[in-house]
């Protein structure tokens, strides 16, 4: 096994430079247990720069990734295992009390659901993810037939994060919580090309948080 080299270089560089800049607050959280602001789920394309776009230093954001960024419902068994436990994490041990679904304009996994949930013969030869993305059947369900393609793989990508949210209150160990108003649950839909941040308000309609 070879490490690339561009890996070796990026590391020497932040190394030098970064790492030289916030060396005390490397050291200082290094003898603390850590104590993130929010609880971030996103999808894990690469072009979601997360701690760049709110601005996290070390220890600032607890993060979860998964395709689509998807919190299953308790009626996907085996599947939310995965993402279940990082919010478990987040909100018993670390106590977080802002838990933010990002998702994001043009995503692969949100467009290949549509697709594969659209006609049966999208579905690709994939081992996981067939079963991963078809969590957003029920997302897929409220598409407007009068939209064209574009404005309804958006809609998806927004109702995914509608629906995340009203899985994720189905836990009861979350249910409880926002309850007892000691966790806020943020819906954000980030648009790659411009920057822009929508948040999902209290009508349950995205609005721009600028
Ligand atoms: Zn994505």
């Amino acid at each position: 096994m070879e490490i690339p080299k561009f890996l070796i270089e990026r590391y020497k560089f932040w190394k030098e430079n970064t790492f030289k800049d916030y060396k005390d607050i490397y050291q200082q959280a290094s003898k603390t247990p850590q104590k993130p602001i929010a609880m971030i789920i996103t999808c894990c394309d690469s072009r979601i720069l997360e701690n760049s776009i709110f601005g996290g230093s070390v220890g600032d954001y607890f993060i979860h990734r998964n395709i689509a960024n998807i919190v299953p419902s308790k009626n996907d068994k085996g599947q939310n295992i995965q993402t279940l436990s990082a919010i478990e994490y987040a909100l018993k041990v670390l106590k977080i009390q802002n838990l933010i679904i990002l998702g994001h304009s043009n995503c692969g996994g949100v467009e290949y659901s549509y697709k594969s949930l659209l006609d049966k013969k999208n579905i690709n030869d994939f081992e996981y993810i067939n079963q991963w993305v078809s969590c957003l059947q029920k997302s897929y369900n409220n598409i407007p037939n009068d939209f064209s393609e574009t404005e309804k793989i958006t809609f998806l990508e927004q109702e995914n994060i509608k629906q995340s949210i009203k899985n994720l209150c189905k836990y009861e160990f979350v249910d409880k919580l926002i309850n007892k108003n000691k966790l806020n649950v943020i819906g954000l839909w980030y648009q790659i090309d411009s920057g822009l941040i929508k948040i999902l308000d209290k009508n349950n309609t995205f609005i721009d948080l600028d």
